[in-house]
């Protein structure tokens, strides 16, 4: 029975990605330079990203989404991010705030929002990070305080991705600030814009721009008890750090894919570019890199694939998302670095892609929890799984 289910996957995934592939092809390579320059909002492709399926990559069938194992969703973010990675900013932080409801939501909640979210309709994203806290999530301040059948929340949230173009976001509150330990007081909500929640503020970026990136404000706004994600306070940090393992696996593909990237365009240009009477490929100087690059490249790949597996099994894999994360990521940035210097000054230009890779990199090292933490987490759990 289980090899006709594995080439059935095996065959949807072959079709997706080929689809995907045209896409990006015909739909996005030829815009990412204009539209990352002006850090414009890249509506049109949005609309195709809906018709592929993309907001509702890993949203079951059973709510309207493509159903697709994590070992696939890491191929489509690492294809994605060959090409231009902001375009993966606008689903893949949707797709966290849909798991969380997938995931511990009500069978209301669930029948409620997820065929909306799997459709494209309506979009957002994960609003942890406030001003003054960022990894240290137990500190946040904004506060939802119960008021008849509502609540009302008071505070800022900043960094947050989809938080001006979406419409929703799995909203990080505090909802008992003198509960011990603190995470018993930490609630999450799905908060809709409305009256007393505004995105204020389009923040500017060194990369990664046309995704939105904004700060929230909330004054005032009431939310209805029922969208408390599950129907208890005091578990929101154990459902955010839930969807930040799969936060994890998708920034780690983020990495391999720009990683790719920077090599494909690097062994390019060593190819075509001639110093001392031969190409620079030829040097043993840059030979060296290229090696070291594509040594890195492959290892996060691997690890990349080994965690989405892992994920896909339901075991706990904090340890393997936080391997790959970490790997991948600073491969990303190691590449970047390394194929800017192969293309000497042209690596400075505006009218070269490395630039913009070189610009975008720096993000995975910090977002969905910055590579030191990482280190903290996979040290923990080595220690954690170590047996007596
Ligand atoms: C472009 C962009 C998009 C983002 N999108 C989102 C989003 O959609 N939603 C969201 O909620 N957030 C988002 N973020 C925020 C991001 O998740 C945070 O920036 C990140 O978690 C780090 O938090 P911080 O910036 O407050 O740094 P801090 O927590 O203040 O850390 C500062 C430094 O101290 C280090 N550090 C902190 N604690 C420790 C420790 N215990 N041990 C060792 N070192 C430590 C950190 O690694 C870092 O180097 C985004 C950020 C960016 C730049």
């Amino acid at each position: 029975m289980s090899e006709p289910v594995a080439a059935g996957v095996l065959e949807t995934e072959t079709q997706i990605l080929a689809a995907l592939d045209r896409f990006l092809v015909r739909e996005v390579e030829p815009h990412v330079m204009a539209l990352e320059d002006a850090d414009e909002y890249p509506g049109d492709i949005v609309e195709g990203m809906k018709e592929l399926g993309l907001f509702g990559c890993v949203i079951s069938e059973e709510h309207g989404g493509l159903g697709l194992p994590a070992t696939t969703y890491v191929r489509i973010v690492e294809r994605i991010c060959e090409t231009w990675m902001s375009l993966s900013g606008v689903f893949n932080t949707h797709l966290l705030m849909a798991w969380i409801v997938q995931t511990f939501g009500t069978a209301e909640q669930k029948a409620t929002w997820l065929p909306k979210f799997a459709s494209g309709e309506m979009r957002g994203g994960l609003a942890l990070t406030e001003p003054g806290c960022g990894t240290d999530l137990q500190a946040i301040r904004t506060r939802a305080v119960r008021d008849g059948t509502d609540y009302v929340v008071n505070g800022t949230k900043t960094w947050i991705t989809n938080g001006y173009h979406g419409d929703c976001v799995a909203l990080l509150v505090k909802t008992d600030p003198g509960a011990e330990p603190r995470h018993r007081g930490i609630s999450l909500f799905l908060a809709q814009k409305g009256k007393g929640f505004t995105a204020s503020r389009k923040l500017r970026k060194l990369g990664y721009r046309g995704v939105d990136t904004a700060e929230l404000v909330f004054d005032d706004f009431r939310i209805p008890q029922d969208r408390l994600i599950g129907e208890n306070e005091g578990l929101g940090l154990k459902q955010a750090l839930g969807a930040l393992e799969l936060g994890r696996i998708n920034v780690a593909a983020r990495g391999v894919g720009v990683a790719r990237r920077a090599l494909d365009l690097a062994v390019d240009y060593a190819r075509q570019r001639h110093t001392f009477g031969k190409p620079i490929a030829d040097h043993q100087a840059i030979q060296i890199k290229l090696a070291e690059m594509s040594t890195r490249l492959e290892a996060s790949r691997l690890l990349t694939r080994s965690a989405a597996a892992a994920f896909d099994s339901g075991e706990r894999c904090d340890m393997e998302a936080g391997m790959a994360k970490l790997h991948a990521t600073e491969t990303a940035l190691f590449n970047a670095t390394e194929s800017m210097r192969i293309h000497g000054a042209y690596g400075y230009s505006k009218e070269f892609e490395i630039e913009r890779l070189y610009r975008d990199a720096p993000l995975l090292v910090i977002g969905e929890g910055t590579n030191e933490l990482q280190r903290i987490v996979i040290a923990r759990q080595l220690v954690a799984r170590q047996p007596d």
